[in-house]
C-alpha cells in the first residue's frame, strides 16, 4: 500500500488534466482523474480521496452543483474540495465558497505555487483531523 495522499482532480479539459496531474505527482500526490460529475461519483464510490480540485466549469453537472451534492452526502461530507475558477471569473469564488468548497485557486494554474497552494489546503484538513497544533 502507498501511503501517498491521493487528489481527485476533476476537469474536463485534457490539457489541464495533464498539467495539474504532472505538477501534483511532481509533488508526491497520487493523483486521480475524472472528466465529469459522473465519472467523479463513480471513483468516491469505491475510495476517498485525500482531496478534490474541482473545477468549476464542467459538461452536464457543473463543478459546484456537485460539491453542493457531496457535502450533502455523508459519506463524502468530509473530503475537502477545492475549486479550480478561471482567473475572469471572480464571482465564481464566493460561489465555490457557498457550494462547501474550502477554498478556490485560479486558472490557469501557476506551475511554481500550485503545489504549495495544494499542500496548504491538505496541511489545514490534516491539523482538523489530528488536533496538531503549530
Ligand atoms: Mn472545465
Amino acid at each position: 500500500m502507498s501511503d501517498k495522499r491521493v487528489i481527485l482532480v476533476v476537469e474536463d479539459n485534457e490539457a489541464n488534466q495533464a498539467l495539474v496531474q504532472a505538477v501534483l505527482e511532481l509533488e508526491g500526490y497520487r493523483v486521480e482523474l475524472a472528466a465529469s460529475a459522473l465519472e467523479a461519483l463513480d471513483h468516491l464510490r469505491d475510495r476517498a480521496p485525500d482531496l478534490i480540485l474541482m473545477d468549476v466549469q464542467l459538461p452536464g453537472q457543473d463543478g459546484l452543483s456537485l460539491t453542493r451534492q457531496l457535502k450533502a452526502d455523508p459519506a463524502t461530507n468530509a473530503i475537502p474540495v477545492v475549486a479550480l475558477t478561471a482567473h475572469a471569473m471572480t464571482g465564481d469564488r464566493e460561489l465555490a465558497l457557498r457550494a462547501g468548497c474550502v477554498g478556490y485557486i485560479a486558472k490557469p494554474i501557476d506551475t511554481r505555487t500550485f503545489g504549495a497552494e495544494v499542500r496548504r489546503y491538505l496541511v489545514d484538513t490534516e491539523s482538523d483531523r489530528h488536533m496538531v497544533v503549530g
